[in-house]
């Protein structure tokens, strides 16, 4: 069976503004590495705009239209310090929750075997009434509702190796024996949770924090150590990957060291687990990544991974 892409056009068009890390060129940088012969086989799909109802699984409502509400029809709004919209931000974030919410239907139903979301803005950051770190919906966390509610599947993982710790997801999740989240992030580093104490309500948040200048040995030590094992014992009826490459050493935005090869094998020992425990069935999201060429580079390995290469 075949690898799923769920991208759209406004995904590009929500602009934070000029000099904003979080910019367009990313995702046509990931596009444009997507767009190599090995990857011809790629389904690609159009993103579906989410439902609120859908949204809602996970965040307030009132804050989902507050959101939606904020968007100008010209220029540009600050919802924090550093998370900007602009007009196309509300169909781009309605998007990269409605790509989480496809590609749980495609992969679910059979007509792949896993997905990937080429999506932004991200989601890991969002809090369910708090907009933060670029992200406005938890588009992970939304997926994993969806295939919950709408699938009848009990158990959902989210495994996020995006370098900042995903303190949206872990807020979601905190008090749910049913989801699991785990994460590899640096610490210290934005947004300053994601501490080896913070177990959720019942051990099924795990958090494996990395010192400034790790690199591929801790990486991979975590992930073989703590993580998969965890993600295991779990058994989750799907997993979900918050696929953010700025823990690449070449990133801008933080300290750590990891490799474009990295991803590849991260990918695919996720792959094994939820081949032994769901069928395989995998949906990842784009989280961050900064520099350009590292994370066409990254997002290539882990969708070459995916696609079984
Ligand atoms: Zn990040």
């Amino acid at each position: 069976m075949n690898t799923v892409m769920f991208t759209h056009k406004s995904c590009i068009e929500h602009d934070p503004g000029p000099h904003h890390p979080e910019c367009p060129d990313r995702l046509r940088a990931v596009m444009s590495a997507l767009e190599a012969e090995e990857f011809q086989l790629l389904d690609r799909r159009e993103a579906p705009q989410a439902e609120i109802d859908q949204i809602a699984r996970v965040h307030d409502r009132d804050y989902v239209h507050a959101v939606l509400d904020a968007i100008p029809t010209d220029g540009r709004r600050a919802l924090d310090g550093d998370t900007h919209v602009s007009p196309a931000s509300g169909e781009a974030a309605l998007r990269a929750a409605g790509a989480c919410c496809a590609a749980v239907d495609a992969v679910v139903a059979g007509e792949a075997r896993n997905a990937f979301c080429a999506v932004r803005p991200p989601g890991h950051h969002a809090e369910p009434a708090i907009a933060m770190g670029f992200c406005l919906f938890n588009n992970a966390a939304i997926g994993a509702a969806h295939a919950r509610a709408v699938h009848g599947l009990k158990r959902a993982a989210v495994v996020d190796f995006d370098v900042h710790h995903g303190n949206g997801t872990q807020a979601m999740f905190w008090n749910d024996a049913d989801l699991f989240y785990a994460s590899t992030h640096q610490s210290p580093l934005y947004p300053g949770t994601g501490g080896l104490s913070e177990h959720g309500a019942y051990h099924n948040i795990v958090n494996a924090p990395l010192a400034p200048r790790s690199g591929s040995a801790e990486f991979r030590a975590a992930m073989t150590e703590t993580i998969l094992p965890a993600l295991h014992v779990f058994k989750p009826d799907i997993l979900f990957i918050s696929a953010g490459f700025d823990a690449h050493r070449a990133d801008p935005l933080a300290m750590l060291n990891f490799e474009t090869a990295d991803y590849g094998w991260a990918t695919a020992e996720l792959m094994a687990v939820a081949d032994d425990c769901c069928g395989g069935r995998v949906v990842s999201t784009l989280e961050g990544g900064y520099d350009l060429n590292a994370l066409a580079a990254s997002a290539a390995a882990h969708v070459r991974a995916l696609m079984g290469g």
